[in-house]
């Protein structure tokens, strides 16, 4: 028997229909990314150009699930895009303006896009891939007449020529919304696609008081950017609770940063640890405090614990470490505490908050040894983690890769151990895990030991081949400007706080350390620059 509920299906457009009916007047502010000047408008204005941009992308020739690309910043314009192509029952494809060329163009023919709307910024960029991208009829630059590059249409035109009126059409919650493509570090990239139930269930989720939040009574700033993994799904979850938005575009270094925190009254961020380093810098450089920001989202790879003190300890600010990725729209886990957690010292909290946290409803995980057998939840026993549920892919765009699930499951490529209260800690990728004498040596807990020495601003921990041991920890690792530490200081710094056979063989330091299109510290890179290294104790 079936239940009589009514059948009306779950679509993005609906977030933004109620963010105009029922919180009309709350604002969405834009440092915008032509002169650096405020822009400022509501969810109600935000609603009349969407309206506009669907009639503006049905003149252009836009039919249903054809793709329509952007290569922006974080702005009000890029939050319209977003609900005009949704909406209309098209597709967003959001491209990462930081990956090589070559890249992009391999993303844009493979996702065929129809349309591609850019930032003034990227204008040079745009025309040298232009010749290149076969598919695509309509080049739109975000910007009005008066900052317009020489190639494409008039954003702003476009929308001026158009009516406030456009009725959202209904149409299958399974219907793709958004395509994002994988970094791609091994092979080409591939695209994870995500449907309209998917992105509303996961804006649901992540909403919750114990996943990362997201209320009414919060002014958040996005420092993750749109075209990574849709800002880790805050506009569709914003507009869901009615939040005053903030978007910095490209002005992320820590003094816009911090005045955009501070003039806007910002009480909850969200970005990757290397952004946030740049930040806490300029913090301690000008002795800056924060007067509203209560608390920041840290993931996108692993929080150091110093960086979970610094935000804690000396700025007041609560820190929530969240793993996640693309292929699962991204959220997975938040360290969020249980009610006995409360009764812990602030000491054992905050070693806590090093772990990766327990996930959210709707995901399903577990985690596996090489035979695909299941292993225990004792916070020891490390295993190939996978996962399952309704925002998680079950195949790539075009069916890229085959099948990539394992009995139902999706494998995530990460080693964790999982404890007994469902708090997973991320030790690896499982192609980065050292292995020396047939155990496991976890690089990011050797990184995080080398960035929490006063001197460290970054660190990667790699194996390196040795003839006894397999593979032995090597640390590569940059100082902080004005620093001084040598390799026997930074290796007595690990004494104590590891087991023996843990301690690097050896410290490399280099001037700067290579880094993927989304911030994530590029170990693939890093072994090709170090394959010429040889181990002394080898
Ligand atoms: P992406 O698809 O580019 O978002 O990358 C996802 C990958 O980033 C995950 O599979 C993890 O390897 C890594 N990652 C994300 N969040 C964290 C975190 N909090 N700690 C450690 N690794 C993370």
């Amino acid at each position: 028997m079936l239940g009589q509920m009514m059948d009306r299906p779950l679509l993005v457009s609906e977030l933004l229909r109620h963010a105009e009916r029922h919180h009309g007047a709350v604002e969405i502010v834009t440092k915008t990314v032509e002169t650096g000047s405020i822009h400022r408008y509501t969810y109600r204005d935000a609603h009349a150009r969407a309206q506009r941009l669907a009639n503006a992308l049905q003149r252009l020739g836009v039919q249903p699930a054809d793709r329509v690309a952007t290569l922006g910043w974080n702005s009000h314009r890029h939050f319209e895009i977003y609900y005009a192509v949704a909406g209309s029952g098209a597709v967003i494809h959001t491209i990462n303006p930081r990956l090589f060329p070559d890249q992009i163009v391999y993303i844009a023919n493979h996702a065929e896009d129809k349309v591609v709307f850019y930032d003034i910024t990227f204008a040079p960029l745009v025309e040298k891939l232009a010749p290149q991208l076969k598919t695509v009829k309509h080049w739109v630059a975000m910007t009005d007449r008066a900052h317009m590059p020489k190639m494409g249409l008039c954003y702003e035109e476009l929308l001026a020529a158009e009516s406030e009126r456009y009725d959202w059409p209904s149409f299958d919650e399974k219907s793709a919304v958004c395509l994002c493509y994988t970094s791609g570090t091994t092979g080409n990239p591939k695209g994870a696609l995500y449907s309209h139930r998917s992105t509303i269930i996961h804006a649901y989720a992540s909403a919750l008081p114990d996943a990362i939040s997201v209320s009414a009574r919060d002014v958040i700033l996005p420092v993750v950017p749109m075209f990574h993994v849709n800002a880790w799904g805050l506009p569709y979850a914003c507009a869901m609770q009615g939040v005053k938005l903030v978007f910095p575009a490209q002005h992320l270094d820590g003094k816009s940063l911090h005045q955009l925190f501070e003039s806007e009254e910002v009480t909850m961020s969200a970005g990757v640890p290397t952004v946030w380093l740049g930040l806490l810098n300029y913090m301690k450089e000008q002795q800056l405090r924060f007067s509203t920001l209560k608390r920041v989202i840290i993931g996108g790879s692993a929080c150091p614990p110093a960086m979970i003190r610094a935000f804690q300890d000396e700025y007041g600010v609560d820190v929530l470490h969240a793993w996640g990725m693309t292929e699962m729209s991204p959220l997975g886990t938040a360290t969020t505490f249980k009610s006995k957690h409360l009764k812990w010292s602030r000491e054992e909290r905050i070693k806590l908050q090093y772990k990766q946290g327990r996930v959210l409803f709707g995901v399903d995980m577990r985690i596996v040894d090489e035979n695909g057998r299941e292993l225990p939840w004792d916070g020891k026993a490390f295993g190939d983690l996978q996962v399952r549920g309704p925002w998680v892919i079950k195949s790539y765009f075009k069916g890229e890769g085959g099948d990539p699930l394992k009995d139902g499951w999706f494998p995530t490529g990460d080693v964790c151990t999982i404890d007994p209260d469902g708090y997973i800690q991320i030790t690896d990728r499982s192609k980065d895990v050292i292995k020396s004498g047939g155990e496991w040596i976890s690089s990011i807990d050797l990184e995080n030991i080398a960035v929490a020495h006063p001197a460290i601003a970054e660190a990667a921990v790699i194996g390196v081949k040795h003839p006894k041991w397999d593979e032995r920890p090597i640390v590569v690792a940059v100082k902080k400007p004005g620093q001084e530490v040598t390799k026997d200081e930074l290796l007595r710094f690990y004494e104590g706080k590891i087991a023996k056979w843990w301690m690097p063989d050896d410290v490399v330091f280099v001037s700067e350390l290579p880094h993927t299109a989304t911030g994530k510290l590029s170990k693939l890179t890093l072994r090709q620059q170090m394959k010429d290294y040889k181990l002394g104790t080898g």
